[in-house]
């Protein structure tokens, strides 16, 4: 059990420091992927796109499509390809434009292929 939430149970405090200071617990947040282009080609872009339950992956040619508004890091997609696919540690993703939530990857391995 997290030892803010006791603190907070003994002096009445229910929140933590949270935007002020980063909260440790942050870090056991799962998180949307990022992903290494050098490491997508098609063939596993594809495999991701399969794997990915809310649609939030695409792939359009030679770039591989993310919508972090669809993703729910659910983390199918780094396990279906830990070389190429990491956590992004970053959970703060409000926005209010909507098109800045879609990301574009090079698929940079076709070109070591
Ligand atoms: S973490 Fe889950 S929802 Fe997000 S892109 Fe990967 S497979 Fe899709």
């Amino acid at each position: 059990m997290p030892q803010w939430f006791l603190r907070g149970v003994r002096r009445g405090v229910v929140t933590t420091r949270y935007p002020a200071r980063p909260d440790p617990s942050a870090a056991d947040l799962p998180t949307p992927p990022a992903f290494r282009p050098e490491a997508l080609t098609r063939e596993t872009a594809d495999t991701l796109v399969a794997v990915c339950p809310s649609r939030a992956l695409a792939r359009s040619g030679f770039t591989m499509l993310l919508d972090l508004g669809a993703c729910t890091a659910c983390g199918q997609c780094r396990a279906a390809a830990p070389h190429a696919v990491v956590a992004s540690g970053e959970f703060e993703l409000a926005a209010t434009d909507r098109a800045s939530l879609r990301k574009r990857i090079p698929l940079l391995g076709e070109a070591a292929l």
